[in-house]
């Protein structure tokens, strides 16, 4: 039971959510599954909610090689996962991490725009998109703004968002072909927080062979290792390569001990899960 008043609102067009967002203590909402917790938890008590999964304009999705992928913040992750098969296909990292969101049942209402504005430094979409360089198209009644979603977050639980702003779309840029991984390591298999989550995105694997890595759950906010990716971009993937590409994530990190995990095991797992995606898709064969 939440045990204090607040404002329930259910917008239909972008106009009226920014008057209802303007008043301060107003937070938006959309599958609420953060925002509940917190506020079942006295953790947040905002003074009026603002549901936007109720506006049109915001429930969209498109891809095309020259846009990219472009989807609307009211998109829930089970609609992304079943709904729009280039997700898949040209984004295969997102994919498998949104499909590690909590159960069927919580994605059936988390959004990624929730995910990404909770801004948790375990949020699974976000180390994917940032290795696909996403940007987000932000809007008030001030007008529009795009920001890269590397300079979004500012700590655990905050963001450069103003109040009265909204998150309108999620842009991810195509590439070209990628492949790789997002393997999460949690205390429990099913429905958990990550100790530690790492996407390792390979753009053009055949081609130019771009890796990029990015980790959850590991620093106060997600964490992508630019150092690394220069690190290793045309060298050969030799032992002593992905070895020292490892060396570097790791010490990129700075992780605390909670109660998902220790800071040690955290550490340790920031060296060995780069090699082991590596090896998983294929492009290291080192064997030891
Ligand atoms: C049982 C359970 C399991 C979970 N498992 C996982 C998990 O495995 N991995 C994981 O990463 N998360 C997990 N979560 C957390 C949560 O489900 C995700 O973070 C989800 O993506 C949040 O989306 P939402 O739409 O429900 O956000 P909400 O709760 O509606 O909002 C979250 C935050 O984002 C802000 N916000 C929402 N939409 C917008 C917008 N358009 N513009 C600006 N700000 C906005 C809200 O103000 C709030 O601060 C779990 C939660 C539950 C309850």
């Amino acid at each position: 039971m939440i045990a204090f008043d607040f404002a329930y609102h259910k917008p239909t067009s972008l106009q009226e959510a920014f008057e209802l967002l303007s008043e301060e203590g107003a937070i938006p909402i959309m599958g609420s599954t953060d925002v509940v917790v917190k506020m079942r938890a006295r953790r947040l008590r905002p003074k009026a909610v603002v549901d936007l999964k109720f506006i049109d304009e915001l429930k969209f999705f498109k891809f095309n090689p020259e846009e990219g992928m472009v989807f609307g913040s009211a998109v829930t992750m089970n609609e992304l996962i079943e709904d729009h098969p280039e997700v898949k296909e040209h984004y295969p990292v997102f994919y498998q991490a949104i499909k590690k969101v909590g159960a069927y049942q919580t994605r059936n209402r988390a959004t990624v725009a929730g995910n990404i504005g909770n801004s948790s430094p375990a949020a699974d979409s976000v180390p994917p998109l940032l290795t696909y360089n996403a940007k987000l198209k932000i809007v008030s009644k001030e007008g529009e703004r795009i920001v890269e979603l590397k300079d979004f977050f500012t700590g655990p639980g905050k963001n450069v968002l103003k109040q009265g702003e909204i998150i309108h779309s999620i842009i991810v840029p195509y590439e070209g072909k990628s492949i790789g991984m997002y393997y999460k390591l949690s205390r429990i298999k099913a429905v958990d927080l990550s100790t530690i989550g790492v996407a390792l995105t390979v753009i053009d694997p055949e081609g130019k062979r771009d890796i990029r890595i990015a980790l959850a759950s590991v620093a106060p906010t997600p964490l992508r290792v630019f150092e690394a990716e220069d690190f290793i971009r045309s060298k050969e993937l030799t032992k002593e390569n992905v070895e020292e590409f490892a060396k570097i994530v790791q010490k990129n990190t700075s992780p605390i001990t909670d109660a998902r995990g220790t800071k040690e095991y955290r550490y340790e797992m920031a060296y060995v899960l780069p090699i082991k995606i590596l090896r998983e898709i294929g492009l290291y064969k080192e064997v030891n």
